[in-house]
């Protein structure tokens, strides 16, 4: 039996169950398939802008429509779990890895397709409405890219991602924002395939427009299995200057407030409900743990303030709550609590993926015996005992 026959032997039996990739033989079988820009056990901890985490069993650089083709009939033999990697700047991968297939996009994946002078360009202002200005991008492109690209252009409405540091696909995703606006505000619609061989969608590339992505603070419909490789941007006409202006108040703003280093930006999500639905009957739940229990000499900074105090119609943040719980500066082996904004995560150097885990458990923990408040995760987290605490 040749190797191939072996495969799709292997193949029917796991049926519509995904495969592991601990045999080395299919892996080759697979790397085989995607050709160029396949790579067997690549690091991508170095890849996120946390810059810990271990290898993808194999990784795969999307640059072209025929390397997508190329994915397309590896995905339809072998079902293998997907990862789709932007920037990393909001991926947390776990010290073992990911035994899958991780995706990033480049080449012709991470242009702005309308400022580009090759032949393929695409600069769709002859469907503008009124000063409005659409721009087709690539999804790989990074955002603070996109932002100055198009402020380049006289074209406002992108400036407030100058200080994103994702892709235009992992915002697509996340529905990033900041400084008043969010993806969803300048969105005209998404190329969209998914990449789940099981799904009628299976490699169908569909326009999705704003009004259909389901976007919620932080949230759209881009499933893990859907690969964003377009998006169109509805800007307007502007002012080069007042927009240039913006750009560095926003970059100077974010070194004001927010620290360097290696970290994923806001580790959780800010919560949407004012403290007085909370009940203030958590004023005795207060933890009693010493934090010295905790692994620190922060004792004296655990905070005083009963419940009832806080219990008004303030919708707290998540870094005021992780702040008021003491936890500024706290750290379990080399992350820690940035001291300059408590939702930030600093990796130190030496630093693991279980080290930012455990930190994330014990800021979840801390927050709800002091608050009665579950933080819940921005940041997206991969391979750990439990992927959605
Ligand atoms: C210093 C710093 C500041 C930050 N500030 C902000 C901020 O102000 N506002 C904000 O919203 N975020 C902020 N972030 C978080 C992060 O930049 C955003 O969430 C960003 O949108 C993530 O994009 P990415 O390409 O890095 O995605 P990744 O981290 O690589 O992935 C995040 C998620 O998106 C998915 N994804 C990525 N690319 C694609 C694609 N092409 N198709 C489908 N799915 C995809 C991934 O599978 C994953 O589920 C900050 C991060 C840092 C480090």
């Amino acid at each position: 039996m040749t190797l191939e026959e072996r495969f799709l032997l292997i193949n029917r039996e796991v049926s519509q169950s995904s495969i592991s990739l601990s045999d080395p033989e299919i892996v080759k079988l697979i790397v085989r398939g995607l050709g160029d820009g396949a790579q067997v056990d690549k690091p991508i901890g170095p890849l996120t802008t946390f810059r810990v985490g271990g290898n993808a069993r194999i990784f795969f650089e999307l640059d072209s429509e025929h390397s997508l083709e190329r994915l397309f009939e590896v995905l339809n033999s072998y079902l293998v779990p997907i990862l789709v990697i932007g920037n990393g700047s909001n991926l947390l991968v776990s010290d073992s890895g990911f035994d899958g297939l991780a995706i990033h996009l480049s080449g012709k994946f991470s242009e702005v397709s309308g400022f580009d002078s090759s032949e393929n360009a695409q600069y769709f202002d002859n469907q503008a409405r009124g000063p409005e200005r659409i721009v087709l991008c690539g999804a790989g492109l990074a955002m603070p890219v996109v932002a100055r690209k198009t402020v380049a252009r006289s074209l406002t409405g992108f400036e407030w991602a100058v200080g994103v540091p994702g892709t235009l696909g992992g915002g697509v995703a996340m529905n990033a924002g900041g400084h008043g606006s969010q993806i969803s505000d300048c969105l005209e619609k998404a190329t969209i395939v998914s990449l789940d061989a099981t799904s009628d969608n299976f490699a169908l590339l569909r326009q999705v427009f704003a009004a259909e992505m389901d976007f919620s603070y932080r949230h759209s419909c881009v499933q893990s299995s859907d690969l964003v490789l377009w998006a169109s941007l509805k800007l307007a006409k502007a002012s080069r200057s007042d927009s240039e202006k913006k750009l560095s108040e926003i970059v100077a703003w974010r070194r004001e407030n927010q620290p360097g280093g290696h970290n994923c930006g806001s580790v959780f999500t800010n919560p949407q409900t004012p403290m007085a639905e909370l009940g203030s009957d958590m004023i005795n739940q207060a933890p009693q743990t010493p934090m010295a229990e905790l692994g620190s000499d922060m004792i004296n900074q655990a905070p005083q303030t009963p419940m009832a105090e806080l219990g008004d119609d303030t919708i707290y943040s998540a870094g005021a709550l992780i702040e008021m719980a003491g936890l500024k500066g706290f750290s379990v082996g080399q992350a820690s609590v940035s001291t300059k904004h408590a939702n930030f995560i600093q990796a130190d150097p030496g630093c693991s993926a279980q080290n930012v885990y455990d930190l994330i458990l014990t800021i979840q923990e801390r927050v709800e015996m002091r608050f009665g408040v579950r933080l819940k995760l921005e940041v997206k987290i991969l391979g750990f005992d439990n992927d959605a605490v």
